[in-house]
């Protein structure tokens, strides 16, 4: 089958094969048609060596079931990325995503959605309700990131939040935050992407823009950039919340000093409730396809990667059904 590897040989640190094996799902897993998948930034940290990853990236997608668990064949399923053997379900609770034995798809110790087909346990996958499109149910996954900020870190009513960095991520972010009574901002450096948070309701400024004396109490980190946390405590107040959604290849070297004299609370976090994310979709509560900059079939996967480098591009997809 088609499919998109992490090489570190090939230019880019990704490349197209033409005959990877396909997949064979093991009992409790189900065998995937991938229908469409997205490009994140961690999809590119991963091309750059995070992770120390080999094998088929992609995590974010929407495919049709076509084998195993029986009451999923033929739907339309998105997935929880963080695998578990069942036999370690029980007692795991809040902790599942955190399983040292995990494999994560696309990411860890198991190849993703970049490819025709995918394999992925069956409890990992709700399916789609029929109101939401493929070109929406392929953000349910960043969309879960997004709504786990509340979880992590839940806003009080009239609470000055941040979003800082209005990319693929923080956009999503600040459509959830947005739906808190607290005062948020969109903080970025892109003026096209400024504007069409403002496009979609955000209340949005350029980073050079945010008043002075520190005016948020809440500042979630999404810029992706190595300096975003020291932006992030340059904005926060002290006793305030940093909120880290980022994750790069490279080591971020920083003065700390300033969390503990500000006494700054630092939280990572990471995915999030995928019903959550479907029933946000499904109630039209976020627009995701503003964040759709372009389509490209699976065997051009090379060059949408290149794309979605490029800052003028927000989400590209990836359409392993167009042949061409
Ligand atoms: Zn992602």
């Amino acid at each position: 089958m088609l499919a998109l590897l992490v090489d570190p040989s090939s230019p880019g640190g990704i490349r197209l094969a033409v005959d990877y094996p396909p997949p064979t799902p093991t009992p409790g897993e189900v065998l995937v048609r991938v229908r469409l998948a997205g490009i994140c930034s961690t999809d590119l940290e991963l091309a750059r060596g995070y992770m120390g990853f080999r094998g088929v990236p992609g995590h974010e997608f929407v495919g049709e079931v076509e084998s195993g668990a029986n009451e999923l064949r033929g739907k339309r399923v998105v997935a929880e990325i963080n695998c578990i053997a069942p036999q370690r379900h029980a007692g795991l609770a809040e902790l599942r995503k955190h399983d040292p034995a995990r494999t994560v798809l696309g990411i860890a110790g198991r190849d993703g959605a970049f490819a025709e087909h995918l394999t992925v346990p069956a409890a990992n996958c709700p399916v789609v309700p029929p109101t939401v499109s493929d070109r929406q149910a392929v953000f349910a996954e960043p969309l879960a990131a997004a709504v786990q900020v509340l979880r992590d870190c839940p806003l009080q009513p009239g609470q000055r939040a941040a979003v800082l960095g209005s990319g693929r991520l923080g956009i999503l972010v600040a459509q959830v935050l947005a739906r808190q009574p607290c005062e948020l901002t969109v903080v970025g450096r892109n003026s096209l992407r400024i504007e069409l948070c403002r496009r979609l309701g955000l209340n949005a400024c350029e980073l050079s823009d945010v008043p002075a004396g520190r005016p948020f109490d809440v500042v979630v980190e999404c810029s992706g950039a190595p300096d975003g946390l020291r932006e992030a405590l340059r904005l926060v107040r002290p006793r305030g919340t940093v909120v880290l959604k980022s994750t790069y290849a490279g080591a971020a070297s920083m003065d700390l000093a300033p969390v503990v004299i500000d006494e700054i609370r630092v939280v990572g976090s990471r995915c999030g409730p995928m019903a959550a994310a479907l029933e946000l979709l499904a109630g039209g509560q976020v627009q995701v396809e503003p964040l759709i900059s372009a389509v490209f079939p699976l065997s051009r996967g090379v060059e949408a990667f290149a794309a979605a480098q490029d800052p003028a591009y927000l989400k590209i997809l990836l359409d392993p059904t167009i042949h061409e």
